[in-house]
């Protein structure tokens, strides 16, 4: 046993400054007896805390744990002190971060007198484990608990943030285990809060952990009547006692909950509508991947609080052109569509923050008299909410959304709360948006490079095999279609190579396969079918409509006037036409094109036969 548990006479070490050099896979003393035993969650910002109060076989466990930090705060307890020392399992609340780990204790605690400590409130849920350990209400028992030396009184801090949260004070030492409170967000491990800087990683935690302002300023005022001289939070790091009466006062100070929504706004109605959109935000974030969905959804729930005609984003992107942006808006279903953006938008996007600041203090720019012109040329007037939206990581506003009203707002703090908490979904959804559409882009890119022909920009052969096999069972189906193929070669393509060489060869290449391109229509499908041969799939034409198309193509070619070394020369294209018939497949079609051809070939070249007129 302790040496000082059997010397009551002398006082225990009071909780010290923070130890230098923390090793947290071991044990670490943080006062005399007092040892965090917690579990080091690696690179995790929500570290959990448990502390064990070493007094003999009245030992306490504060705050055990959950089942994933369980097997190593055992362990570290073992290193302190047998675990079946331990009697009192304080949990103050019924968080499974906390509670967790109740089901394994209830099986190796042997001893009978093991309690849970904790109060009514906890009970009633933690009831439901199913335990053989029995309940020690703190309530039930004034509030305090003598064990050793240790006096520990419990502090009733309701709603922060569970209804029957308490704290434990450790009289003797001066210890505040203060669950929640004063827990934070840290980067990594780190046991010691080291100055005043660390009440930034206690803030999140608390403006949107705890209900109100006024139930966390009621449970501060019950604890600093206290003489505290370390605080111990289950979360963040252990508070030292010179930091104690400043993360005291800040927390006294900080906005928090509801509260923080509208300031001087009794209105339980307006808050509670307020608190619905929010939430619709959150969710919507969450739910939603696609900008066309996270519009419409950001427009209906802002029409909730105030009166939105439409809600529209200009955002620049690197596929745009010089002085286009994307333009995001209901009338193209939020799908987008490259604009040029009048200049008074246009100057918002690229803007720093310092810039932004200098023109308008605020997040968003309240615009009186907005002018639109309206689907019969008309100008009208109206009021609307310029928002610049930053990238996270930059300095620069990559995008600006733009909320039209229709009418007169309740309230400017009401607009002001709702633009608060969308800034962020917003500038998230357009960055997603932009990320999305590189990526799709790039996608067509790689899908566009496999099946075009890099040298003329025609489809590849093996790749159209699907597409043409898809053109021919609709044909099949379809007692009214046709469809038309041209087998399209170059005439002595072979001497302009001998002639000039292959660079020139492919340039002449390049300038045919583009007349062809130019001359068919959309729905035709182009192929480069082998070296200087080019295969054209026209459906909907018919023998007539396919030799006036074979053609055209033959003469536009014939036209052609190449730049030197090529220049005077003339370079035609024989062409074969075939007219599918129904059933047909693809190897038989082209035959009859190739023997087309050849006849086209051996009637001297630059001309268009049809096949079945080769004969003749
Ligand atoms: P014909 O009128 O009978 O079609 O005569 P031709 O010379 O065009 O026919 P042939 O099939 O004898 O020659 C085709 C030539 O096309 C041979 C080959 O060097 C050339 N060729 C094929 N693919 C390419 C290419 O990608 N670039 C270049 N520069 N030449 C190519
Ligand atoms: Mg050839
Ligand atoms: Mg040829």
């Amino acid at each position: 046993m302790d040496a000082a548990i059997e010397s009551p006479d002398e006082p225990l070490r009071p909780a010290s400054e923070p130890l230098a050099d923390i090793d947290p896979t071991q044990p670490v003393e943080i006062a005399e007896g007092i040892w965090w035993v917690g579990h080091h969650l690696e690179g995790d910002p929500f570290q959990c805390h448990v502390y064990l109060i070493e007094a003999g076989d009245q030992s306490v466990l504060i705050d055990p744990g959950s089942a994933l930090t369980f097997p190593d705060v055992l362990r570290k307890v073992g290193q302190v002190t047998p675990f079946h020392n331990i009697r009192y399992f304080i949990c103050h609340h019924q968080d499974p971060d906390i509670t967790g780990a109740l089901p394994l204790i209830d099986q190796i605690v042997s001893r009978k007198d093991a309690v849970i400590v904790t109060h009514w409130r906890a009970e009633a849920l933690l009831k439901h484990y199913g335990l053989r350990l029995a309940f020690w209400r703190v309530e039930d028992n004034g509030w305090l608990l003598r064990v050793g030396q240790h006096s520990l009184r419990f502090v009733f801090t309701p709603y922060l943030h569970f209804p029957g949260a308490f704290c434990t004070f450790d009289e003797t030492t001066g210890i505040l285990f203060s669950s929640d409170l004063f827990g934070g967000f840290t980067k990594g491990f780190r046991l010691y809060a080291e100055d005043e800087g660390h009440f930034e990683a206690i803030r999140p935690f608390h403006e949107h952990y705890m209900p109100s302002r006024e139930i966390l300023a009621h449970g501060l005022a019950r604890l600093e009547a206290l003489p505290i001289r370390m605080i111990a939070p289950q979360h963040g790091s252990i508070i030292p006692e010179r930091l104690v009466a400043f993360m005291i006062e800040r927390l006294k100070e900080l906005d928090c909950g509801l509260y923080l929504l509208v300031k001087q706004e009794s209105d339980i109605q307006k808050l509670m509508r307020l608190n619905e959109v929010m939430q619709g935000i959150t969710q919507t974030m969450v739910l939603y991947r696609d900008f066309a969905s996270i519009a419409p959804e950001l427009l209906r729930l802002s029409r909730k609080l105030m009166p939105v005609s439409s809600l529209e984003f200009l955002a620049a992107t690197d596929q745009a052109s010089p002085g286009e942006v994307l333009h995001l808006t209901p009338s193209n279903r939020y799908r987008g569509q490259m604009v040029v953006p009048p200049p008074r938008l246009a100057s918002f996007i690229g803007i720093d923050r310092q810039g932004w600041a200098e023109i308008c203090p605020t997040d968003y720019m309240v615009v009186d008299r907005w002018p639109v012109t309206g689907p019969a040329g008309e100008a009208a007037d109206h009021r609307a909410i310029v928002i610049p939206l930053f990238a996270p990581d930059r300095q620069i506003a990559t995008a600006v959304a733009v909320m039209h009203l229709s009418g007169e707002t309740e309230a400017e703090d009401c607009i002001e709360t709702l633009i608060h908490q969308m800034v962020l979904p917003l500038q998230v959804a357009v960055e997603r948006e932009s990320i999305y559409r590189a990526l799709d882009l790039e996608r067509r890119n790689v899908y566009e490079r496999l099946i075009r022909d890099p040298l003329t920009g025609l489809f590849t052969r093996v790749c159209m095999q699907d597409t043409i096999l898809r053109m021919f069972d609709l044909h099949d189906r379809d007692p009214d279609g046709s469809i038309a193929v041209l087998m399209i070669d170059i005439d002595h393509f072979k001497s302009v190579n001998d002639e000039y060489g292959h660079v020139t060869g492919d340039i002449v290449l390049r300038t045919i396969a583009q007349a062809i391109l130019s001359g068919i229509r959309r729905a035709d499908l182009p192929v480069r079918f082998g070296g200087e041969e080019f295969a054209v799939f026209c459906p909907g034409l018919g023998a007539t409509a396919a030799s006036t198309m074979a053609e055209r193509l033959r003469t536009s070619i014939e036209r052609i006037e190449f730049e030197p070394p090529v220049g005077g020369r003339r370079v035609t294209i024989s062409i074969g036409t075939a007219i599918r018939r129904r059933g047909e497949d693809l190897a038989a079609l082209i035959d009859r094109a190739d023997h087309a051809l050849y006849a086209a070939k051996a009637s001297g070249r630059n001309c268009a036969v049809t096949a079945g007129d080769e004969g003749g």
